[in-house]
């Protein structure tokens, strides 16, 4: 918790009804921020803690999106209606998906399965409210405070990070992986567009940007966010070695995690607790897949 800031606040999004496995971050500035909403079916949770913080309709100016995975945006366009002076700032990737959530849904449906109905879908979001978040772009918070935007590709091609001008906190989304229930840093890889050397810049510019305290959406505040983004830049070449000596191997998804397990051992590096949440989710089997995807991509080229 060294350096989490006074003025953030964390969330639960009780995504599914279990505590600290998807967190918000309010950032009470002088124009307030909400980074990251959680899943459409937290909307109620996540407007009553912002009603608990204070914040009436007219109070929330920014809704702030890491990426379009939908437990980090699902709630976006309720809260959105809910708060409607708020603008929502997302990557260039993300912006037409919000606008029109359809196939974003769709690709999410097809990614989580049965458990999709879990997340729920998107409120769609009139496009005049979206700004598009570049690198270096800034989410004023107004009093000479910002948010600045690092891009952040990696666990997905939608991802960005905001750096807090006054704090130092950086909010990551799943940029450098997960960290929750008293588990190590763990990648997150889900499928469609796992990009290990993306990843790994992405790791090196947030390790350039020394952030004071680090958010992760999964969940809160790292122990050490002077080592996290050393340590994601480790895993990161961890998995791309396993990833390729995998399918080197096997060419498929079990040789994939075979290796995977061998490098970065989950069962030794999450909790009990966590290693049985990510597997009720099914994330640990996404990681795998997604893993796989870019190691056949990449043995392609
Ligand atoms: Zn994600």
């Amino acid at each position: 918790m060294s350096g989490a800031p006074q003025d953030v606040t964390v969330i639960d999004t009780l995504m599914w009804g279990h505590e600290g496995m998807t967190a918000a971050f309010l950032v009470e500035a002088e124009r307030p921020a909400l980074v990251d909403t959680g899943s459409r079916t937290s909307f109620e949770t996540v407007r009553s803690a912002l009603e608990a913080r204070g914040l009436g309709p007219d109070d929330l100016e920014w809704i702030v999106l890491t990426h379009i995975h939908l437990d980090h945006c699902g709630a976006s366009g309720d809260l959105a209606a809910a708060f409607p002076r708020a603008r929502v700032v997302v990557h260039r990737r993300g912006a037409r998906h919000l606008a029109d959530p359809g196939r974003l849904v769709a690709g999410s449906a097809a990614v989580y399965g049965e458990g999709f109905h879990r997340y729920g879908d998107l409120l769609a979001i009139e496009e005049s409210r979206i700004d598009v978040a570049e690198d270096g772009h800034r989410v004023d918070l107004g009093g000479g405070r910002h948010l600045t935007t690092i891009e952040a590709p990696g666990h997905a091609r939608h991802q960005n990070a905001y750096l807090d001008s006054q704090s130092g906190a950086l909010f990551g989304g799943d940029a450098l992986g997960m960290e929750f229930h008293g588990g190590e840093l763990f990648p997150a890889l889900p499928p469609p567009d796992v990009d290990v050397e993306a990843g790994l810049s992405s790791a090196r510019a947030i390790a350039d940007a020394r952030p004071t305290a680090i958010g992760v959406g999964h969940f809160g505040w790292v122990r050490d966010p002077e080592a996290a983004p050393e340590r994601a830049q480790d895993i990161w070449r961890a998995v791309g070695e396993a990833g390729r000596s995998g399918w080197r191997s096997g060419s498929d998804v079990a040789s994939v995690t075979e290796a995977f397990e061998g490098v970065l051992p989950s069962s030794a590096l999450l909790s009990a607790r966590g290693l049985e949440l990510i597997l009720e989710l099914g994330w640990l089997d996404h990681t795998y897949a997604g893993l796989a995807a870019w190691a056949e991509a990449d043995a392609g080229e």
